[in-house]
């Protein structure tokens, strides 16, 4: 079992059960919100049923994906607490994914000014990155997060063992956030993902922690994204207007697919923005292409792609804010980029010629 900690929160990695327990015996709260989507009602519920059996909760169950991040369900979340004595001294357990933790810990921030809340992450990308950091929110207007808080959790009870239920695909979208986390902060561990060719064969209680080590060390500087934080947005831009206007096709695109096509886009715009070496992009856009299936991006959907970018909420001006490298390891934050140079980053990512 190993213990981080970001300001007062501590974020438990291993076997969380005695952690777990200690921490409700010490809070002892009125009421135990568990907020689960189908599938983790199925495979996590069920693990965490078997080991507390005489545990009194009530269950708020959403459908799953993405497409559920949004407001109708986040009032159905608030309508369940009312309607089954939900008061200050309730607690919300989000169990699940990036979008159980970010609209169940909005849900919960918000519910009567705000009660306590836990994430129990289950997929790769939330153990890895979504469930620490205090971002919450939901989608909005077709803008992905557009309208959320921050606010930090109680704790964050990490249980590798989840994973193993973990479809292949969603295991390879929380890889994406591993690769970015490697990209803007750290070489060497750049230098190890890359020999990865079988992320079946990967120990993933190994990647973990440093991954999240990372995330830390930052959020923790900047938890309210004034500057440094902004490096965890790389290939974000890009990726969250793909995954956006996806969302409204057929073919829809995990969180991570998504931002592994910001990361190639945003990896070309940096050797035209800021020097960053064109061996190191090809390096970059042969493991992601490697690991992840080339989506078609149609050539009339860029100006669409553009007016999703100029939405982004982390723009300062008129200007679309990217997150670009200057080497592998070295980030630089608040730069912008021509609507031509992003149009090439995408026409980049289409041609590329997969050897
Ligand atoms: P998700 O929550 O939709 O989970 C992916 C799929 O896996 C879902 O179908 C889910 O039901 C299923 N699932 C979850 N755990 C399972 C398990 N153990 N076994 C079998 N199936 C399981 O998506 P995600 O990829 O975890 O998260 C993506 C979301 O996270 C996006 O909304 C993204 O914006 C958000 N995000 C937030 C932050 C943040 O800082 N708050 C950071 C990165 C991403």
């Amino acid at each position: 079992m190993q213990t981080l900690k970001i300001y007062d929160y501590p974020i438990y990695i291993g076997d969380i059960w005695q952690e777990f327990d200690d921490f409700l015996k010490k809070n002892n709260y009125h009421k135990i919100f568990i907020l689960i989507d189908e599938n983790t009602e199925k495979h996590c519920f069920s693990r965490f049923i078997q080991r507390f059996p005489t545990f009194s909760t009530y269950n708020i169950a959403i459908r799953a994906g993405e497409i559920e991040k949004n407001m109708d369900t986040c009032q159905a979340i608030w309508q369940a607490m009312f309607e089954h004595g939900g008061d200050r001294k309730s607690l919300m357990l989000n169990l699940g994914g990036g979008v159980i933790g970010d609209i169940g810990g909005f849900a919960a921030a918000t519910f009567k000014r705000g009660i306590d809340f836990i994430q129990m992450p289950t997929t790769l990308l939330s153990q890895v990155d979504s469930s620490i950091g205090g971002k919450l929110g939901l989608d909005f207007h077709g803008i992905k997060n557009s309208i959320g808080v921050f606010a930090n959790p109680k704790a964050v009870f990490i249980l590798p063992d989840f994973l193993e239920t973990l479809s292949a695909r969603e295991i390879r979208s929380g890889f994406a956030e591993i690769i970015k986390h490697a990209l803007i902060a750290d070489a060497k561990q750049w230098a190890k993902l890359k020999k990865i060719r079988d992320l079946t064969t990967v120990d993933w209680t190994k990647i973990i922690t440093p991954s999240l080590k990372i995330k830390q060390r930052i959020v923790k500087i900047d938890p309210f994204e004034r500057g440094l934080r902004k490096a965890l947005n790389f290939g974000h831009t890009i990726g969250h207007a793909v995954e956006s206007m996806a969302l409204t096709t057929p073919n829809s695109l995990t969180h991570g697919e998504a931002i592994a096509i910001g990361m190639i886009c945003e990896a070309y715009l940096s050797t035209l923005i800021t020097e960053f070496p064109e061996t190191e992009l090809t390096e970059i856009a042969t493991f992601i292409f490697d690991i992840y299936e080339k989506y078609n991006i149609q050539q009339f959907d860029f100006q669409h792609l553009i007016a999703l970018m100029q939405q982004d909420k982390k723009n300062e001006t008129d200007d679309i804010n990217f997150t670009l490298l200057h080497k592998i390891g070295t980030p630089l934050v608040n730069k912008t980029a021509t609507i031509e140079q992003i149009k090439d980053s995408l026409m980049f990512y289409n041609t590329y010629e997969i050897t």
